[in-house]
């Protein structure tokens, strides 16, 4: 709903439909509101993401992102088994930015194709230098946004652009959204049958938040879960957490799926986490995530 007049400010009929289609978007994935008036809140925010846009290409001239890679640990051993790489955006115009802020306007406008390509060059561009370098090495795992899930070539430039730089395909993993599995399946399941084929693995992201994440575990054949960050969050109960984390660990591994958890921030998680044989943690109780030096350095010291 937008209103009109002398109260509100006044509009052209097109001026109030978007903004009546704005406060729409707002609650497209919260089923427990039925309605959302276009207000000051959500004027503040139109303001601040068409900012947000109005910098994406200087963003781009300018060079304004780089990568950082968040250690995975295995559970079991301790060692390093693998990093996630995640994009940073440290803009000229608007300072930093954070991810949850700006990637879903690049979603929108389609600029994320372009984002994503960035990091996955980064990251392998960082395992080229590193082989050559004789550092040490983990796969790393990349974020695929939803929105390649309807393009046709996706794979097809993933692979050109690996060659490139010589990277063997089980140094990298691709994690994709539960959200880009509800939009449809077909077109990520071949997505995800071509990446097996080149030697990828992949893993859903952000398990166990999406509405469909136990018919997509039937349907689109993943090697690992990620259990969603916000299962650990601190006003949870606790106890009964516990019991549905216990739950999916199960599940995936009677669908001989591994299991990521995220969001580990604490010694009490870890030791519930590897009694349930969880195979890996990823969280600030390992590490933040960190620059591209500062990891080679981490894996040197902790070992992988
Ligand atoms: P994600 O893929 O689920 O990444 C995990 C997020 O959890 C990261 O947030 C990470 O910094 C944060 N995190 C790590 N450890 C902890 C912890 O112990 N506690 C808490 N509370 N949080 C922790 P970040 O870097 O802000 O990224 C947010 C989201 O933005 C990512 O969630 C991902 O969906 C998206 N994203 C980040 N980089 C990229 C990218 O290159 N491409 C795409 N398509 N999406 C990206
Ligand atoms: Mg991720
Ligand atoms: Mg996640």
């Amino acid at each position: 709903i937008a209103f009109t007049g002398k109260d509100f400010g006044f509009d052209s009929v097109n001026g109030l439909l978007e903004k009546a289609a704005y406060a729409r978007r707002e609650i497209k994935e919260n089923y427990e509101k039925e309605y959302r008036i276009f207000d000051e809140s959500l004027n503040r925010k139109i303001i601040k993401e068409k900012k947000i846009e109005s910098c994406i290409r200087s963003g781009f001239a300018n060079n304004e992102f780089c990568v950082v890679y968040q250690p995975k640990i295995s559970l079991t051993t301790e060692k390093v088994v693998g990093a996630e790489a995640l994009v940073r955006w440290n803009s000229e115009k608007i300072g930093k930015v954070l991810p949850d802020e700006f990637i879903p306007i690049f979603e929108r406008n389609g600029s994320i194709a372009s984002l994503d390509f960035f990091v996955y060059e980064e990251v392998f561009k960082f395992l080229h230098d590193s082989i050559e370098k004789n550092l040490p090495v983990v796969p790393i795992s990349v974020n695929m946004s939803r929105f390649h899930a309807n393009s046709v070539d996706f794979v097809e430039k993933f692979d050109q652009l690996i060659k490139k730089y010589e990277i063997p395909s089980n140094l990298i993993e691709v994690e994709i959204l539960e959200r880009s599995v509800s939009n449809g399946t077909s077109s990520l399941r071949s997505i995800i049958d071509g990446l097996h084929e080149r030697g990828f693995k992949v893993s859903m992201d952000d398990f166990g938040v999406g509405e469909s994440s136990l018919t997509m575990l039937d349907t689109i054949p993943v090697d690992t879960l990620k259990i969603d960050k916000n299962f650990l969050r601190e006003e949870n109960d606790w106890e009964r957490t516990k019991r549905i984390i216990v739950k999916i660990v199960e599940l995936a591994k009677d669908l001989k799926k591994s299991v990521v958890c995220e969001g580990v921030e604490n010694k009490a998680q870890v030791e519930f986490l590897n009694s349930i044989n969880c195979d890996v943690a990823q969280g600030f109780f390992y590490s933040k995530p960190l620059n591209p030096k500062e990891f080679s350095e981490f894996l040197t010291e902790k070992g992988c």
